[in-house]
């Protein structure tokens, strides 16, 4: 039953005109404060009659002279007092809206959600199941459906392999839960052989041993579980109760890692292949999950991207030595450097390891640049050629980004955060798998909070959200947010699409601004764009001129980055912009690659140190949506520059 009113878009809508995303954000000078005042007013307005609606014959419990009480007024007065002491401190916020703030992956709010967010808070609903969220917990498993078919996954829950998708607190969450999963999944073809299922299940009986059932990999995984259960359907109530605690027994989830490897001595703790960049919430996850840190195994980069041949070596190496593998992450937008690895490569390379026995999940963690896969889409869903993304751009999307788009389809899961790309309040992560049918293997059963009921429609069955998800209680307004924004901007080129497209189009700019702040300033400093950056994340490395050592060229830039970075101690007003800082490594740039950067910058290699292995960049993440203000005829994208240029003159003349 679809409790949500809803319409689906109208096919035939244009593509978002400029002047339509006037409407989309409340704008750096708060130009839209009407038209949000208007729906904040409307929509509590309707919450409040909604609430006397609903037994207008119940007299008001506020006795309507409450307000004239001293005590009443003595706490209203304390109220306000708190508040207005909060709303002052709050002044010292980041101004994430304006485009002067090129720093983190932070910007404006976009309307829709924003509104849908408030509008829904005061009605409070808990998205751990239906009962305590009758509305929101539907729009949240159809918020998983609409990025599935951003991501290119099957998105018709009417198709027995749909994908399936929830939110999470953030990125960090979603990680972890693609973690949960693939343990699942990986253990459980070992559990259904160790609890003697071969008996009655052919494809059971057909695994061979241990080694061979914990490497089936991910899609050969899920159709044990598919026949497990089609066989469970045919026994008798008692019969199938019997078989699912002997299972039960036999899982990972039952016995822990310790007590699952120790039944099954000739099997390794499996490890999981990141590249070196890959965000902290990887470690997290895997200390979180008991597997241990040290099994995070950090693939080395070439050009600022996960080196998939080194993914190759390693697999082979895994599989001469018996040890198996959990998962291969491929990051869609380093968080630090905005690249795009080769997904297409990895896919390929699990395809192949799986044919030879070694099986494991995809994941692509595109926390950042999910919202890109906008721009590869039509409106109908199909898959946009590199041509016709490039249109109007200069240079994006590159063959190999463009191949990495097109491969997401291929994964296993997916984390993509609306909070970051997708313009939302925090915290709004989610995570999104390719075969829903997976999912049962998470599933807690606790009786108290849902029905029990294994149900078959897949709506039904995934509105008791909380059985699947890593967390319990948490906020249907985050899942209204997300819904309304992806429903009023419909996540294909034509419509969203245009938002991320505008950051890459700004990001071209800014690698235009580069090269022209670097002419005009050679003769006091080397400027230049360490890499060819793959979205809209830009990095510039510098130098004073006749300076050849690293660490004072490290010391430089962080004198650089203390002007850019906030200062809770300073008002607000006396920063001109704000930027942040990474470093650039050996390891993900490759020996070659950094000697080039080094020569272009006049350093000397010899001057890499101890205390600097790396040297220090800015970087900049041009998402914010008014960077070049055709309007006014401003591009703010030159006007840091222009500031940049003066602040390194400043710097030249006092070294
Ligand atoms: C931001 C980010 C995360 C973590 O997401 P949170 O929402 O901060 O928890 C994970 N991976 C990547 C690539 C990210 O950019």
């Amino acid at each position: 039953m679809d409790t949500f009113r809803s319409s689906p878009p109208p096919p035939a809508t244009p593509v978002l005109s400029p002047e339509a995303l006037h409407a989309c954000f409340l704008g750096p000078y708060g130009e839209n404060d009407t038209l949000l005042e208007k729906l904040v007013v409307e929509f509590l307005r309707d919450h409040v009659y909604w609430r006397r609606n609903f037994h207008p014959e119940d007299p008001p419990a506020i006795p309507t002279a409450a307000a004239q009480h001293p005590a009443y007024q003595a706490l209203e007065a304390n109220m306000r007092r708190e508040l207005h002491s909060l709303s002052a401190a709050l002044k010292r916020s980041v101004p994430f809206h304006s485009p002067r703030y090129i720093g983190h992956m932070a910007s404006d709010l976009l309307l829709p959600g924003l509104a849908a967010q408030l509008l829904t808070l005061p009605y409070n609903p808990n998205n751990v199941c239906e009962d305590a969220a009758p509305v929101t917990v539907e729009l949240e498993v159809k918020v998983g459906l609409q990025l599935a078919r951003m991501l290119g996954y099957p998105a018709d829950p009417d198709v027995p392999g749909c994908a399936f998708g929830h939110l999470t607190s953030g990125g960090t969450v979603a990680n972890y839960q693609a973690l949960r999963l693939a343990l699942a999944l990986k253990a459980f073809p070992v559990a259904l052989r160790a609890a003697g299922v071969g008996v009655a299940i052919e494809d059971v009986r057909g695994l061979a041993d241990d080694w061979q059932a914990f490497n089936v990999g991910v899609a050969p995984g899920i159709a044990l579980v598919e026949g497990w259960q089609r066989w469970l359907a045919t026994l008798s109530p008692e019969e199938a109760q019997r078989w699912r605690s002997r299972v039960q027994a036999e899982r990972i989830e039952t016995l822990g890692l310790t007590g699952f490897f120790s039944r099954h001595p000739t099997l390794r703790v499996p490890r999981v292949y990141a590249p070196v960049t890959a965000h902290y919430s990887w470690s997290k996850g895997l200390k979180l999950l008991g597997l241990g840190r040290a099994q995070l195994s950090l693939l080395p980069e070439r050009d600022m991207r996960l080196d998939a041949d080194a993914l190759d070596e390693a697999l082979d190496e895994c599989r001469r030595t018996r040890q198996p593998v959990l998962m291969a992450v491929g990051v869609l937008g380093t968080t630090e450097h905005g690249m795009i690895d080769p997904i297409d490569r990895i896919v390929a390379a699990r395809d192949r390891s799986q044919a030879q026995g070694l099986g494991f999940s995809v994941h692509v963690d595109a926390a950042w640049g999910g919202y890109l896969a906008t721009m590869f889409r039509n409106p109908d869903g199909s898959l946009r050629s590199r041509a016709e993304v490039a249109q109007g751009l200069q240079s994006f999307p590159s063959e190999c980004v463009h191949a990495a788009f097109a491969a997401v389809g291929r994964t296993d899961s997916v984390t993509v955060d609306p909070h970051k790309l997708g313009y939302l309040p925090y915290g709004a992560g989610a995570f999104v798998c390719r075969d829903n049918r997976a999912m049962t293997l998470l599933s807690e059963e606790a009786d108290y909070v849902f029905n029990g009921l294994e149900a078959e429609d897949y709506m039904t069955r995934f509105r008791q959200l909380g059985q699947y998800i890593p967390e319990g209680s948490k906020a249907g307004a985050s899942a209204a947010a997300v819904y309304v924004m992806h429903q009023v901007l419909p996540l294909d080129h034509a419509r969203f699409g245009q938002l991320p497209r505008q950051t890459v189009a700004a990001a071209e700019a800014f690698r235009r601004g580069a090269e022209r702040v670097a002419s005009e300033l050679s003769d006091v400093a080397r400027v230049c764009v360490p890499f060819e950056p793959d979205s809209n994340l830009v990095c510039l490395a510098l130098n004073l001129a006749g300076n050849r050592d690293i660490g004072r060229a490290n010391r430089f830039v962080r004198t650089l980055h203390d002007d850019l970075r906030c200062d809770p101690s300073r008002p607000l007003q006396v920063k001109e912009f704000f930027g942040s800082m990474t470093t650039l490594r050996p390891a993900s740039l490759g020996q070659e690659r950094l000697a080039r950067i080094l020569a272009a910058l006049d350093l000397d290699p010899e001057t890499m140190g101890a205390g600097d292995d790396h040297v220090v960049i800015l970087r900049h993440t041009l998402m914010n949506p008014y960077l070049i203000d055709a309007h006014n005829g401003i591009s703010y994208i030159d006007r840091y520059f222009d500031y940049l240029a003066s602040r390194i003159r400043t710097l030249a003349r006092a070294s």
